[in-house]
């Protein structure tokens, strides 16, 4: 764009990426009459929240499974949606032990008077993810269960993550409790810790759409005009001039716009942006590529909680879940899947690993807690996703924080959960993309008033 674009009033805003927070984004821009156009790289919307389903009548998301019916009417897609009646995580020890949460843990003397003792002395900050740990819940929470479970769902050594990684958790164990608690009396699935933007309560529960949650993309889609989508479009440049942003290249062409949203992997940024090396030092975001295992099985109720977090890191996956507990008609009759997040790095021996090999490590993995795993195994699919997680390394913690509170050029704004490099689920995804959408419309008035 050598010369530079003129800005003018009618120069669309881009968003870059046609997953849930680039479609709520440009719905919250189109209900404003801001001109909008949304690009996406692949030939479908989705991105995270897609839906398959096979000739067997299983189905499966790729990333979201669950979400709230606060998020499903704000999507205006409540009618889409059922009440799931059950929800619950539970973590499995080395030596063969339960804990469901948060009951388990709060049976057990020793880990409330860690606990306890932890409250009472909280006396330095924490330097890494596991120390964070041991100052809020206390070391046997630390080094028996967060540890390893950190180090499977990482794949590194804990002490390298900040302890920002635990705040996300954080919901307060009474609140926890209370939440629970209502969820019994109420027999519906409350949720817990699904959101940080606005506050849990009694009256938000999980539920799902009938079809899979790629359905509420195709709600979100249908309300914005066709000409606003366009698919197979991935932008290859971000114009900067005077650290502002003023036009795309999509497909080779270029298009001037007055601002851009993008929801692309921000250790992309550096590479897309042209006209400034401000956001270089984003290059060294690393994500977790993950490699989800699904297993089709006969029987239903093979692992004691929808889902279960494993410690044991002889075990090839941390985490397995059985979605069908909470949501039965996903999988025929009499028969159910289990996923394994195993992880990975891209091209490595589990990432290039063929769907046979992978289904026999994982029914190793169980073969001691359901010993005739091998005579339910019916089959497997298995889906990867370089950009499973982001990873909150204590090396770029600074730069972390720093890029949190924006990207520091004028009408850039980066969004959605890859976007913020953020640990967040669809309703802050939401809720998120809402607020920077309302900077976005007063960032555009004060500068239409300055021209
Ligand atoms: C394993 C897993 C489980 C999860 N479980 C839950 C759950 O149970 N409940 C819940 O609420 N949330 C869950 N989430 C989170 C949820 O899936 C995400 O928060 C949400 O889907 C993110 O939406 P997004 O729009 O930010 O990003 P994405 O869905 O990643 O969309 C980004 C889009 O941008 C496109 N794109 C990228 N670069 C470009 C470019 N240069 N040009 C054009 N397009 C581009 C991509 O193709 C993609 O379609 C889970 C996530 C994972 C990984």
């Amino acid at each position: 764009m050598g010369g530079g674009v003129r800005r003018h009033d009618s120069a669309p805003v881009a968003i870059i990426g046609g997953g849930l927070a680039g479609l709520v984004a440009a719905r919250e821009l189109t209900r404003r009459d801001i001109p909008t156009i949304l690009y996406e790289a692949s030939d479908s919307l989705g991105g995270l929240a897609r839906t398959v389903r096979d000739e067997y009548g299983f189905s499966f998301d790729f990333g979201a499974h669950f979400i709230t019916n606060r998020l499903a009417a704000e999507l205006g897609a409540g009618d889409l949606c059922v009440t799931v009646p059950r929800y619950g995580e539970a973590v499995v020890t080395a030596d063969g032990t339960t804990y469901h949460y948060p009951m388990g843990f709060v049976r057990n003397p020793r880990f409330v008077a860690d606990l306890l003792r932890a409250r009472l002395v909280r006396d330095r900050p924490a330097s890494n993810a596991v120390e964070e740990m041991a100052t809020s819940y206390g070391s046997a929470m630390a080094n028996e269960i967060a540890g390893p479970i950190l180090e499977g769902w990482s794949g590194l050594d804990p002490r390298l993550l900040s302890p920002a990684v635990v705040e996300k958790l954080d919901e307060g164990v009474l609140k926890t409790l209370w939440l629970k608690t209502a969820g019994w009396a109420t027999r519906r699935a409350v949720a817990v810790g699904y959101t940080r933007e606005v506050p849990s309560s009694a009256k938000v529960w999980h539920v799902y759409p009938r079809e899979g949650v790629g359905s509420l993309i195709g709600r979100l889609a249908s309300t914005l005009n066709e000409d606003v989508i366009r698919l197979s479009s991935p932008v290859q440049r971000i114009h900067i001039e005077d650290e502002t942003v003023r036009g795309v290249t999509v497909n080779g062409e270029t298009q001037e716009v007055a601002a851009a949203m993008s929801t692309a992997p921000v250790h992309v940024l550096p590479k897309l942006v042209e006209g400034t090396d401000s956001l270089d030092y984003l290059a060294r975001f690393r994500y977790r590529p993950m490699v989800f295992v699904n297993l089709l099985l006969e029987g239903r109720g093979l692992i004691p909680d929808v889902v279960v977090w494993y410690t044991d890191r002889r075990l090839p996956f941390f985490r397995l879940t059985e979605t069908p507990l909470s949501m039965p008609w996903i999988a025929p009759q009499g028969k159910t899947t289990l996923m394994a997040d195993i992880c990975a790095d891209v091209g490595d021996e589990i990432w290039t690993a063929d769907d046979a090999d992978l289904a026999d490590l994982v029914l190793d993995g169980l073969s001691e807690t359901i010993p005739d795993v091998r005579h339910r195994f019916l089959g497997v699919r298995v889906l990867r996703t370089p950009l499973a997680y982001p990873l909150f390394l204590n090396e770029y913690e600074a730069d972390r924080r720093r890029f949190s509170r924006g990207t520091g050029i004028s009408g850039l704004y980066s969004i959605g959960r890859n976007g913020e490099f953020a640990h967040i689920l669809m309703e802050d995804v939401y809720w998120r993309t809402k607020a920077k959408v309302r900077l976005l419309t007063a960032d555009l008035a004060v500068t239409s008033t300055r021209v």
